[in-house]
């Protein structure tokens, strides 16, 4: 019988989630030995971020043919982008005004609020700032991902104008894009071991299984808020999107992509996750390379539906743990400033609770009220960051289907 290794690898992934939550909840903090082996795979996906970032923008921009092209590309994924991130935001926003986590709850300790702003202030000047650094190498050094995408788009417009003096290197590129991937599949093998690792670590981390539970249950209702705003987003808004604006089966694209989903839930990082996601979205869903390789790049930096409407609900919770009315104009305030803290959100765990300033800071919200909220947000990055992922992928399917091609979907089931 021949070796499939597909089902391995899926199956894999699970038994290892599930493993690892067994083993972190029985062993406690003797879990955290664990970590080890979670962090051998992270390390091994962040290793090839850079070059797949630089190989796959490249071949994506130049497959394109010219820059017209690219800019029409361009215009309609941010367009799209933006409005589902917007829907995020929305859904977000009621379903904290619906719940109320903070009315009638005190957590332990309540920082007093001075709305002051702490060190390291964020604003979205940075961002803009940030796409430009002056040294590119120290970006990729860092594994920061907006200016190697920005350099790459630059790169691959510019090779598209030499005209045939390009075509080698073009062509060079693209088997090195295609290298990379295979890297991909190869480090996916480890993958079911590096998840479980990743999990029973971090339960460990967190003293164990029961302290875990203990720690979540202080903050049900809040967590409850934006769990049920992501699952709506997740289950109801962007398939019917997906469906309607694709014509694809969102339970078959969901199968397609479900190593991704399980990637992102246990990195928390849309980023580390982005080998896996290109992946799954080329290889299994059968979307077209040169839609794929631009658009989840920028994706796992700029669309971050989970993040945005999970920094919304945030904010209003510290809102009502404060006794603070929010009135309509600060809640629109609070939707304008979520979505572009999201899109300034990096890819890695936890990014969210930084760019949250940014949002507390427009409605004039105490920054202190974050520290009411950390204890849980290692579990929420992990919920927020597969809604993320899933909205890249949904967003890629649409845009090459739809608005790129405007081929008949090829996969009814
Ligand atoms: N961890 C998230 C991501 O990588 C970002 C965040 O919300 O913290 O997509």
């Amino acid at each position: 019988m021949r070796f499939n290794t597909e089902k391995y690898i899926m199956y894999g992934l699970m038994v290892g989630m599930i493993c690892g939550g067994v083993v972190g909840t029985w062993l406690g903090e003797d879990a955290v030995a664990f970590g080890f082996l979670g962090k051998l795979f992270l390390n091994a996906l962040k290793m090839i971020i850079v070059p797949l970032i630089i190989f796959s923008m490249i071949t994506g921009v130049t497959a394109l043919g010219n820059v017209k092209k690219l800019g029409g590309l361009g215009g309609k994924t941010i367009l799209y982008y933006s409005v589902t991130t917007g829907m995020a935001v929305v859904l977000g926003i009621i379903m904290v005004n619906i719940i109320q986590p903070g009315i009638g709850f005190t957590p332990e300790t309540l920082p007093a609020g001075e709305g002051r702003l702490p060190a390291g202030e964020f604003s979205f000047l940075d961002v803009i700032l940030n796409m430009f650094p002056p040294n590119i190498v120290e970006a990729a050094a860092k594994t920061n991902v907006m200016p190697l995408i920005v350099f790459s788009l630059v790169l691959g417009s510019v090779l598209t104008t030499l005209g045939d003096r390009s075509k080698p290197i073009i062509e060079i590129i693209g088997v090195l894009n295609d290298t990379i991937l295979k890297i991909v599949h190869l480090i996916m093998l480890f993958a079911p071991i590096g998840v479980f690792g990743l999990v029973a670590g971090k339960l460990g981390a967190e003293g164990g299984g029961e302290a875990a539970w203990h720690e979540l249950a202080k903050l049900s209702k809040y967590m409850l808020a934006v769990i049920i705003g992501l699952a709506v987003h997740g289950v109801i808004v962007l398939p019917s999107i997906l469906y309607f604006l694709s014509g694809r089966s969102p339970l078959s694209y969901f199968r397609h992509v479900s190593k991704a989903l399980m990637t992102a839930f246990s990195t928390a990082s849309s980023s580390a996750t982005l080998p896996v996601t290109l992946e799954s979205v080329q290889v299994k869903a059968g979307v077209s390379n040169k839609t794929s390789s631009f658009v989840l790049p920028l994706g796992a930096t700029i669309n971050m539906d989970g993040t945005a409407l999970y920094e919304a609900v945030a904010a209003i919770f510290i809102a009502q743990l404060y006794g603070i009315d929010l009135s309509f104009g600060a809640q629109v305030t609070i939707f304008l400033t979520a979505t572009l803290a999201s899109i300034g959100a990096a890819g890695i765990p936890e990014a969210g609770l930084v760019t949250m300033v940014m949002v507390l800071h427009a409605v004039n919200l105490p920054i202190e009220g974050i520290g009411a909220i950390l204890a849980v947000d290692w579990f929420l990055d992990r919920c927020r960051t597969t809604v993320n992922v899933w909205g890249d992928t949904i967003g890629c399917a649409v845009i090459d289907r739809r608005l790129t091609t405007n081929q008949p979907p090829v996969d009814g089931d």
